[in-house]
């Protein structure tokens, strides 16, 4: 089969023909569909982050059809669609077990320790394919598998309940599916700071109330609007100290500041006025859980989330448009987003 391979960090990515995965009997094969191209794709290749292996197939946001399953296999057949979970937990360990497998001590990633999706197919053990239904094209289960999951598994960190107030602080990708996960987890009102006015402009249409933090302190900026009461929950996305002290800044009595932007420079915390006057929480929250897939999936066939407007662009299995593409990455925050696909 083809599929397009890191083979050295730095270097870029060439079309290899390889053998089709091989799979246990507790596993699916997956004839790849659409796998979209993520920002942690470009980092990859660039040799930002180590790799469990090389040469190694690219792609952890993978949905398709399921072309064979294992003997053992029994909650999912041949011909079904699916998208696919890329953390690989052990499902026997103490972490696994208490059903918080991100925990997992030998957890591997599609696409980053083990082959992922810029191939024709791909084999997974069964429990990490999801059901997509029909309503949901390839390419938007794809995505589904990254941002928006990740969006979905902070604002439960952030354990938001019908009638609260959230801010969501960068309407990128995650932000965008926050906004509208917050809106169908009960959240009545919804704050989006950002500095790029096209962003603030989408969020709105989303119906999130813009905060132009290029012009004004976001938090004090959320402290009246909210006549002084503060949200219940402020998402950081962006991964800088002044953003993540903004977020808990913005909070009311016993708020929730979760931490998804990622970061290892300190940032400041005032204890008295925010933390312990408020009994607020500071939460870290890091990728997202199988279980959470469903309910997110569901979401989305149901239009409550809707990710029409994530998939900008779609391209073939060709290594030349998928180098583009990293390239185009690497020079642009945007989220502009592609997706290679395949017909059957
Ligand atoms: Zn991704
Ligand atoms: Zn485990």
């Amino acid at each position: 089969m083809k599929a397009i391979r890191m083979v050295a960090p730095g270097k870029v990515l060439e079309l290899q023909e390889i053998p089709i995965p091989s799979f246990g009997e507790a596993d699916v094969l997956v004839r790849v569909r659409a796998a979209g191209i993520c920002h942690s794709d470009a980092h990859y290749r660039a040799g930002r982050s180590p790799m469990g292996m090389l040469p190694i197939t690219l792609g952890h946001e993978v949905a398709g059809k399921v072309e064979a399953v294992g003997s053992q296999v029994r909650s999912i057949k041949a011909g079904e669609r699916v998208c696919l979970h890329y953390n690989i937990s052990c499902g026997d360990c103490y972490y696994c077990k208490n059903g918080i497998e991100q925990f997992c001590t030998t957890v591997k990633m599609i696409g980053h320790h083990v082959d992922g999706g810029y191939a024709e197919y791909i084999a997974m053990p069964a429990r990490n394919a999801i059901h997509l239904p029909d309503e949901i094209s390839f390419e938007e289960g794809a995505t589904l598998m990254c941002a928006s999951a990740t969006a979905l598994h902070a604002l439960r960190r952030g354990r938001v309940k019908d009638g609260e107030t959230v801010a969501v602080f960068g309407v990128g990708g995650l932000g965008m599916s926050a906004i509208q996960l917050a809106k169908a987890l009960g959240a009545v009102e919804v704050y989006a700071v950002d500095i790029k006015r096209d962003k603030l402009e989408l969020a709105s249409e989303y119906g999130a109330i813009p905060i132009d933090a290029s012009r004004m302190d976001a938090a004090e900026e959320i402290r009246r609007l909210t006549k002084g009461k503060g949200v219940d929950v402020g998402l950081e996305m962006i991964g800088l100290p002044v953003t993540m002290k903004q977020t808990v800044q913005s909070l009311g009595p016993l708020g929730r500041a979760v931490i998804v932007g990622l970061s290892q420079v300190p940032f400041e915390v005032d204890p008295y006025r925010t933390l312990i006057g408020y009994e607020a929480e500071i939460i870290g929250s890091n990728d997202h859980l199988l279980q959470e897939l469903p309910i997110l999936i569901d979401m989305a066939r149901r239009k409550i989330l809707d990710t029409s407007h994530v998939v900008s662009q779609t391209i073939p299995l060709d290594a030349d448009k998928v180098n583009q593409r990293l390239d185009d990455l690497e020079i642009y925050t945007n989220d502009v987003r592609a997706v290679i696909v395949q017909s059957a």
